[in-house]
């Protein structure tokens, strides 16, 4: 359970403890000639010390930050020979799930045909048997008589994966997940590019089966569990740190093809990506759906593909570092697994998780009934705590909490912050001014933290 950190995080200076860099490490980006572990292309990094940035450069797994899931690792300038490439070419593809996509699929077309008692699905190795597999599962944990409404609902069936720092899930309470899905389909949008949102992959799914509903969704995901319960039409294995399609080319081609709007069915891609940080990386692959979506789209050569990207509220002035026509509504995004993020009512904690999106701030109609009201002056809705400042001109609070206005820094702080005359800011009253005083761990210079660095926000 990810509870404690969660909680710790959520309190106060929450960017602090998830800082978008790892320690001293800066993200450079994806070269061409990178090499590849079972994750796909691995990341270059650059290792920095104290004032300066010239550091020797590394290639690192892209998705997994955890050296135990993926310690896939090798200098920038370091020669690698034959034998040590043949044997990590073996190694990923050792690597690779045992049953592929389309084995998945007709695996799940088998099992539909099993009576209802002959239905099981193996919990340690989270996978539907068919009933010629029992028997090396029989000293494991399985359920039966899976329902249609289990193959469903498989974010249920599936154990939420916990990994911290490579893959925590973190599912949408359904509150949430239903709301946003009546957002879209109030917004007029008939497609829904799911990437690492499997629970709103579901209910458009099984939405779409109940009722004449006409929308479609294609989830996008690195968690390969999915495979057994979606064609290749609905579920593509990828990975949104190197926009790598692990089906290859045909799996780009399905992408490419759901992104080409016929009949006018407009399109948008919904995103709830691991917070642990590499905002770059992200910013990077979504640059790259959305330009997928523009050349099939070419009518439209000035507009963007809608987006919604969903992420805590303290990475604001990362994701418009990337994405400048992007700008970040009130509304609290709860999850399921996390008593944390669960929606605030006095005395509860509130999420810190928010929409990103480059829409018209006024189109994103937020509940009334949860408290959130229209500030005309701003053109978007605002949560009830979020004041207007006349001073700044707009309603500044982020995290949902009434803020106030500093004149010396002549913006609106957190209700908990004081202006602290050494660091010439506003900060908590127990704060150290050592900290700032002393520089950032990046780039060594005074006056921000690692997590604001300038040198990091364009790399
Ligand atoms: N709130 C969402 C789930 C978000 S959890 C929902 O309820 O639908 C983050 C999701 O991103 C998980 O589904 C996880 O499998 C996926 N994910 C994690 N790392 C990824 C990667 N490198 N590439 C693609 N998807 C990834
Ligand atoms: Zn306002
Ligand atoms: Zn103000
Ligand atoms: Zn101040
Ligand atoms: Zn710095």
């Amino acid at each position: 359970e990810g509870g404690g950190d969660m909680a710790a995080s959520a309190a106060g200076d929450a960017e602090d403890l998830c800082s978008p860099e790892v320690g001293e490490l800066a993200l450079l980006g994806l070269a061409p000639s990178a090499p590849s572990c079972p994750h796909g292309p691995a990341l270059l990094f650059v290792k920095t010390s104290q004032g300066k940035k010239e550091g020797r450069r590394f290639y690192a797994c892209s998705a997994c930050r955890d050296r135990k899931d993926c310690n896939f690792f090798q200098w920038e300038d370091e020669k690698v020979s034959e034998t040590r490439l043949a044997a990590r070419e073996e190694y990923n593809r050792n690597h690779q799930p045992s049953f592929t996509h389309r084995q998945n699929v007709e695996r799940y077309k088998n099992f539909l045909l099993l009576p209802l008692s002959k239905r099981r699905f193996c919990q340690e190795c989270q996978q539907l048997l068919l009933p010629a597999e029992w028997e090396k599962h029989v000293d494991h944990q399985s359920l039966c008589g899976i329902s249609t409404a289990q193959l469903q609902s498989p974010s249920q069936l599936l154990y939420p994966l916990e990994n911290k720092k490579t893959n925590a899930q973190y599912l949408f309470a359904d509150r949430s997940c239903q709301f946003l899905l009546d957002l879209i389909i109030n917004l007029g949008f008939r497609r829904v590019l799911s990437v690492g949102t499997p629970r709103l992959h579901e209910m458009i799914q099984s939405k779409a089966s109940q009722e004449d509903s006409r929308v479609r969704s294609l989830l996008l995901d690195i968690d390969f569990r999915y495979s057994q319960f979606y064609t290749e039409d609905e579920f593509c294995h990828y990975n949104m740190f190197n926009h790598h399609f692990f089906g290859g080319e045909v799996a780009r081609e399905t992408c490419r093809t759901f992104l080409y709007q016929d009949n006018g069915e407009r399109v948008i891609m919904v995103t709830d990506p691991p917070f642990g940080g590499l905002v770059g990386a992200l910013a990077s692959s979504f640059k790259k759906l959305m330009s997928m979506w523009k050349e099939a789209e070419k009518g439209h050569s000035n507009q963007e593909m809608p987006v919604f990207w969903i992420f805590p509220y303290f990475f604001e002035s990362r994701i418009l570092d990337f994405f400048p026509s992007f700008s970040m509504m009130d509304y609290q995004v709860d999850y399921e697994n996390h008593a944390l993020y669960k929606h605030g009512k006095t005395g509860r904690r509130q999420s810190p998780v928010r929409i990103f999106t480059n829409l018209t701030p006024s189109m994103i109609v937020l509940p009334v009934e949860e408290g959130y009201r229209f500030c005309s002056i701003c053109q978007r809705y605002v949560s009830s705590g979020n004041q207007h400042c006349e001073i700044c001109n707009s309603c500044t609070s982020k995290d949902g909490r009434r803020w106030k206005h500093c004149v010396l820094c002549k913006k609106c702080v957190k209700p908990s912050w004081f202006h602290c005359n050494i660091c010439n800011c506003c900060a908590l009253q127990n704060h150290t001014c050592e900290t700032i005083a002393t520089g950032c761990f990046v780039c060594g210079k005074a006056g921000h933290k690692r997590s604001n660095c300038p040198s990091l926000s364009h790399t």
